[in-house]
């Protein structure tokens, strides 16, 4: 499948040199990681929809699904569902959501791709807006997923 011959408007895009995520993947910013292999980082959402949100990025720069090819953007996904596994049995959830966003239209922050997954339990269910954790919680849920996403091996 050969990408659109056309760009997803997106405000955001800023040069590779100043994307936030690559700086990330990189170890030039601190991020709460969870999950790393060859070409995937995975690391805590600090404005969480719920505590455990994770965001799953390829290493590779890129905007949006437009600019991975198949193998990418299957890789990608995988990831996301092992990820989804430590992030669901490290916060006691009852399910997840899997959200990527595309371009300014589909709210997407941050111009490098990533796929968030967010862990949801049936008594906030509909409940849908970001929250605060403190440092000590977001290195203990970190720590937690992490040592799930282990046991999965
Ligand atoms: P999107 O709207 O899909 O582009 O999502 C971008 C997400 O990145 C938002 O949920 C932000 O809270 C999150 N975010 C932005 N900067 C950082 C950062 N430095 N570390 C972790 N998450 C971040
Ligand atoms: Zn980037």
């Amino acid at each position: 499948m050969n990408n659109p011959p056309r760009r997803i408007y997106n405000s955001a895009s800023v040069p590779q040199e100043e994307c936030v995520f690559c700086k990330i993947v990189d170890g030039r910013l601190p991020s709460y990681r969870v999950y790393e292999d060859e070409h995937h980082v995975a690391f805590l959402d600090i404005n969480p929809f719920s505590a455990g949100h994770t965001l799953v990025c390829p290493k590779r720069h890129g905007e949006t699904l437009w600019d991975m090819d198949e193998r990418e953007i299957a890789e990608v996904f995988k990831v996301a569902s092992k990820v989804s596994m430590g992030v669901v049995y490290a916060t006691n959830a009852d399910g997840f959501r899997i959200m990527q966003n595309n371009g300014e239209a589909a709210n997407q922050a941050v111009a490098h791709i990533h796929v968030h997954v967010i862990p949801n339990k049936l008594e906030d269910k509909g409940r849908f807006n970001r929250m605060k954790l403190s440092d000590k919680e977001m290195a203990e849920v970190a720590e937690s997923i992490k040592a799930e996403i282990a046991k999965l091996a």
